[in-house]
Formats: C-alpha cells, sequence, structure tokens
C-alpha cells in the first residue's frame, strides 16, 4: 500500500522555497525536536536555526531554515522563514565566508558589533553548512 503522505510548502518573503508532498518532516522547534507524520495532531510552534529534514519515498532531503515558524494542520505543513534554501541551492563557499566574518565579529566585540545579529548570522551558516554536509553524508 502506498505511505500516507502529507503536504509541505516552506515560504520565504522572496519565493516557495520548497513544496511537494511527503511523508516525514523532522525540526527543531523551540521547545524540542519534531517529527511530524501525517495525520499528526493541530501545531505551532516558532522554528530554530537549523536543518529541516524531509522524507519521501524513504529518501531524505535536507533544507537549512532560518528561524521562522511551522504549523501542522489537516496533512499540512506549512514552515514561514525569513530564508530557506534545500542543501543543493547552498554556496559553500558563500557559507563558510559568512561564518567567518560571524566568528571574527563574535571574536572582536567592539561595540559598533551587534553580538546579536553577528551571532544569529552565525546560526544560519552553521545550518546552511550542516545542510550540505548531511546530504552528502545522507543521514
Ligand atoms: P550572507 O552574509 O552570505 O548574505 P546571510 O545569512 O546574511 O548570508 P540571509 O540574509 O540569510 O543571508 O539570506 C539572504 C538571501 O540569500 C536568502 O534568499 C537566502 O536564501 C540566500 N542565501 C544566503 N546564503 C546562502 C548560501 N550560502 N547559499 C545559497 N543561498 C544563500
Amino acid at each position: 500500500m502506498a505511505e500516507k503522505l502529507q503536504k509541505l510548502v516552506v515560504v520565504t518573503p522572496a519565493r516557495i522555497a520548497y513544496s511537494d508532498e511527503v511523508r516525514m518532516v523532522c525540526a527543531r522547534g523551540a521547545d524540542g525536536d519534531l517529527g511530524i507524520l501525517p495525520d499528526h495532531a493541530p501545531l505551532i510552534t516558532a522554528l530554530k536555526t537549523d536543518v529541516v529534514r524531509v522524507q519521501k519515498n524513504g529518501q531524505w532531503r535536507y533544507l537549512a531554515v532560518s528561524s521562522g515558524f511551522l504549523e501542522a494542520k489537516e496533512n499540512r505543513v506549512i514552515i514561514l522563514s525569513d530564508a530557506a534554501e534545500a542543501a543543493e541551492e547552498i554556496d559553500v563557499e558563500r557559507a563558510r565566508r559568512a561564518k567567518e566574518r560571524a566568528e571574527e565579529r563574535l571574536r572582536t566585540r567592539t561595540p559598533e558589533i551587534d553580538i546579536i545579529r553577528a551571532e544569529a548570522a552565525l546560526l544560519r551558516a552553521l545550518a546552511r553548512l550542516k545542510a550540505v554536509e548531511m546530504a552528502r553524508g545522507r543521514h
């Protein structure tokens, strides 16, 4: 029997970063890790900046998602985020540069440097690098 699926849509201000019928969505919610299968109870949660894993036909796909919100309801999962990229879309060199820039800012910590902003940029870069690594290893 075909496995039951649910719709996943990942929306950013710029575009629909992902839209497909999938089996499972794993994400890091503000209150802990989530694994959402079809017929999940209705849920709204904030998301941490991290990798969202999506399973379909036994295959995993990986998306880097900047902090945002997730709603699950009636077999539809909607993620709203400032930025989201599938692993294949990620420019690794750009993410490495962003990581180094953020680390340098956090090391320097002059009064002009916005620490919260630098920390958020570091987390985005780390999530992007992690998504690429996970997609390469398929773990
Ligand atoms: P950078 O400093 O390299 O711009 P950033 O974390 O500040 O990184 P964001 O503001 O999160 O970038 O994203 C701006 C846009 O660029 C978004 O549309 C995002 O999807 C895209 N983007 C950011 N970094 C990458 C990357 N390494 N590969 C592909 N797209 C990226």
